[in-house]
């Protein structure tokens, strides 16, 4: 029995604070944890902004409901749950990914959570639990899951790593070059092939 995890942003959808951030006309939101390495003081940060904009959920979700999926994403997760149960593993915020969902075809989405006020402003977040998306890959393999995961950064390689087979896709140069042990694609063809190459059913 094979499980199939997906990275979210990057792979299937847009890096989503930074379209938002062009979307919102709010430059200082494109920042990442690229330049601010500390994630906390990044969130901090970046609920602060929303808040100066007076953006709170409502806003977000409408904002976040006019983008779109990477073109070919919908016909490649279409094609990726008539032969695998396909789990999306992301660091994103339900309340960031949820408008994604139904364009996808509603998979199952593991992530993390904001916290939003009466009034509707967001006013901090909760993080799922440490190394989730390692931590999801261990949890379907002690079910009796062969996992094959897909990613595009840093944040992917601990579950790539873990899963029985872990692929790159649309991948920096940088990641690809220190994670030479994971196979590294750039479009949906490729991976797709990946999938059917690793899975251990015969998939036509
Ligand atoms: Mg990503």
């Amino acid at each position: 029995m094979e499980i199939a995890c997906l990275d979210l942003e990057g792979v299937l959808i847009p890096e989503i604070w930074i379209a938002f951030a062009d979307l919102t006309g709010i430059p200082e939101l494109r920042i990442t944890t690229r330049d601010l390495p500390d994630y906390d003081v990044l969130m901090k940060q970046r609920l602060r902004i929303l808040a100066e904009h007076g953006l709170g959920l409502k806003e977000i979700q409408a904002v976040v409901a006019t983008m779109q999926p990477l073109p070919g994403a919908v016909e490649f997760v279409n094609w990726l749950r008539q032969h695998f149960q396909v789990v999306i593993l992301s660091d994103t915020f339900y309340e960031f990914a949820m408008p994604f969902m139904p364009m996808l075809g509603n998979p199952t989405l593991l992530c993390h959570k904001l916290v939003v006020d009466a009034q509707g402003r967001v006013v901090d977040y909760v993080i799922r639990q440490q190394d989730p998306k390692r931590q999801a890959v261990l949890a379907l393999q002690g079910l009796n899951y062969r996992v094959l995961a897909a990613g595009d950064s840093y944040n992917d390689t601990s579950m790539l790593g873990t899963a029985d087979a872990g692929f790159l896709f649309h991948a920096p140069d940088k990641v690809i070059a220190e994670f030479p042990q994971f196979a590294a694609v750039d479009t949906y063809q490729e991976l797709q092939q990946l999938f059917r190459k690793h899975s251990e059913r015969r998939i036509t």
